[in-house]
């Protein structure tokens, strides 16, 4: 009865679904399907872990390796196994992949073996449970929270609505409690760590003993103890965490709250699994049979459209959707600005007349510009028209060298007009020429005034960007010029005025998703300016006074949402479609040009019908390699899982340097 056992472990490489070790005669019985092990690969090691423990080997005895160690941690359940499994599905990785941000990682904290099954740091000592102190809801707030109960015991999730300082926060932490109190713990995602350190701080003061926080940039050392007190389990925590929290070994969930659930950093992009952090806490949920909460102030089209099929159940809060904080929205449509000689500079009449006012009130003022950093479209100057592709709807991207227009997504290209094909003019130029400018035009108009500029140029150095952020709270700077880096998270008390010049470039980023981007952004800049007793105002200057973003922001109508989602609709975007985008990378053009064919032929035979491709992505040639992609759409009606699998399999010998592959990609 000598007989030596083996086990098949997940690797979290990309290699390979399973690999088989043996398991020594010490380590016999203490290692089940689920256990958490050390093995070599190629002379290095990973934690790995048991799917099955086989009494035979599966090939022959010699070549296989013994397991170096168990890791003193209990086994990951079946569920944590099936989630494993279901991202790699979806996300069309290996199992290996997605192991990856689930593994206990680091072999340097692997060897501090006295912390493992003693003493728990941080929360020894000090009696957990019940919180210390709950907020009062306002009549509002309980009536949400009454109702998100109502569907939670229903069994379903819930998407949370409402504007920035509706106390959406008051409301989760209510939750929270309520969770805890049944004995469950509760993840808590946030899409960024800035985010996590304001959110941390209020957590900390109701659930001191409970509160663990989990993200990417902490040391391996403190990621390994969270793990190992949500593998024990062996009392209810808050895990507030970025979206590789989601990978932890949990065993007593009993609620998600995914916050800011439209911020698209919820994306993973660099490396695979490329999941989404919203849509992987619904399948997190599922497996684990508890309720998700998605709450925001600018919810995706993706969430609309769940609510709209009854995928999710909509609670409002505060519903001022349009209201902001009570500021007042005024569009500026320039080219009849510029009829009515209303114009100077980059500036109307309107925009110069409000920015002096708010300086003699010894107010703030921000002016943002949308930044362009890689392609450019291009504009009519006359009439603000932007060629967009005729199949696939988004603007064509201009390339001087050729004086050409193209479609990224399916390649179709065309010579640049010499005059504008809607309203017959010359002048056709480059978007987002001139913006540059905006700083040296106010400091000619405002001479006087202290103007400062945060983009990425001027915020490379951390200690000028906290510099610039520092002294624009404290009134230091009157008038700052910012780009999307501004309109998040920040607070200022004397901001009154937000000034948006060539709004048109905000909705023609290359992306079917720019006009609910734009919406986003522009409500978000909207809910900086104005606090409390002073109202903002938000003037919004563009040459497309007519495009429906605007329109609604300045005219607000019920409905509005509904009718820019047709427009993706009509096209066949998510969320009515999904979307696999393949991008192939090679420094060598000749080589690109033979892998597109290799992948075309694959993509033939593939049953996806729905095909893009291949065309240049908007950044052609990045770090000294060509690029190009292939989009595969696909519709929500039939189930996709067996024809993913079967295309992930004919791809996967492809190098992860050459081949990439994004579901749902976030371009
Ligand atoms: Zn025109
Ligand atoms: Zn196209």
């Amino acid at each position: 009865m000598m007989q030596t056992l083996y086990a098949d472990v997940i690797i979290p490489l990309k290699f390979r679904d399973s690999v088989t070790y043996s398991v020594p005669k010490e380590m016999e019985g203490t290692i089940v399907p689920g256990s958490i092990v050390k093995v070599s690969v190629v002379g290095r090691t990973y934690s790995a872990i048991v799917i099955r423990i086989l009494q035979a080997p599966p090939i022959d005895p010699a070549r296989i390796k013994p397991i170096l160690e168990a890791v003193g941690f209990p086994p990951v359940s079946r569920a944590n196994m099936d989630f494993l499994r279901q991202v790699a599905s979806y996300y069309m990785c290996s199992v290996g992949d997605a192991f990856r941000f689930a593994a206990p990682s680091t072999v340097k904290a692997l060897r501090r073996k006295g912390r493992e099954n003693g003493m728990r740091p941080g929360t020894s000592g000090q009696q957990s449970g019940m919180p210390r102190t709950l907020p009062v809801l306002s009549l509002e707030q309980e009536t949400a929270a009454a109702s998100i109960r109502g569907h939670f015991s229903a069994g379903h999730n819930v998407l949370l609505h409402g504007v920035t300082g509706s106390g959406k926060t008051e409301i989760y932490i209510t939750l929270i409690a309520e969770c805890l109190g049944r004995g469950l713990s509760v993840l808590y995602l946030v899409p960024e760590i800035a985010l996590s350190r304001q959110i941390q701080t209020r957590l900390a003061a109701h659930f001191p003993a409970s509160l663990l926080v989990y993200h990417s940039k902490q040391t391996g050392t403190h990621r390994r103890e969270v793990y190992g007190q949500v593998a024990a389990a062996s009392e209810p925590h808050v895990i507030l965490g970025l979206r590789s929290a989601l990978f932890l070994p949990y065993r007593d969930l009993g609620l998600i709250i995914v916050d800011e659930e439209h911020d698209t950093s919820y994306k993973q992009t660099d490396q695979a699994p490329r999941y989404h952090g919203r849509d992987t806490a619904l399948m997190l949920g599922r497996i684990h049979g508890c309720q998700v909460l998605l709450g925001s102030a600018t919810p995706s089209f993706e969430s609309l459209y769940n609510v709209s099929t009854g995928k999710l159940c909509y609670v409002p809060l505060a519903h001022r959707y349009f209201e902001g904080c009570g500021s007042t929205v005024t569009i500026v449509d320039m080219p009849r600005e510029r009829r009515k000689r209303a114009v100077k500079g980059p500036f109307s009449l309107t925009l110069l007349k409000a920015v002096a006012s708010r300086l003699e009130r010894h107010e703030q003022v921000l002016v943002f510009r949308s930044r362009r950093a890689y392609a450019s479209a291009l504009e009519c100057s006359a009439c603000g028209y932007i060629p967009k592709c005729p199949r696939c709807n988004i603007p064509l991207s201009y390339h001087k060298f050729s004086n050409s227009l193209s479609c990224h997504y399916c390649g179709y290209s065309a010579s640049a007009p010499e005059t504008c094909p809607e309203c017959g003019k010359s002048g056709m130029t480059p978007l987002g020429d001139g913006t540059e400018k905006i700083e040296e035009e106010l400091r000619t108009f405002f001479p006087e005034a202290r103007i400062e500029r945060f983009d990425a140029d001027t915020t490379k150095d951390k200690k000028e960007e906290s510099r610039i952020l520092k002294q624009f709270s404290e009134g230091e700077i009157d008038i700052l010029v910012g780009t999307q880096m501004i309109s998040k998270g920040f607070d200022f008390s004397r901001l009154t005025l937000t000034a948006v010049i060539k709004a048109e470039a905000v909705t023609s980023l290359f992306d079917f998703r720019a006009d609910e981007r734009a919406l986003q952004l522009l409500l978000q800049l909207m809910g900086r300016a104005g606090r409390r007793e002073t109202p903002g105002e938000m003037i919004i200057q563009t040459n497309r006074a007519d495009h429906p973003v605007f329109r609604m922001l300045g005219h607000p109508q019920e409905g509005d949402l509904l009718s820019l989602m047709d427009e993706r609709r009509e096209f066949g975007y998510p969320p009515f479609s999904r979307i696999i985008r393949l991008l192939l990378r090679s420094s060598d053009k000749e080589r690109l040009d033979i892998l597109a064919k290799e992948v075309s032929g694959i993509l033939g035979e593939s049953g996806f019908r729905d095909v893009c491709g291949p065309a240049a992505p908007p950044i052609e040639r990045s770090a000294g390699e060509y690029q190009l992609q292939f989009l595969i759409k696909t519709d929500r009606l039939r189930n996709w899982t067996q024809a993913k699998e079967r295309l992930y399999n004919r791809l996967r010998s492809f190098p992860a340097s050459t081949l990439t592959i994004d579901v749902d990609p976030v371009f």
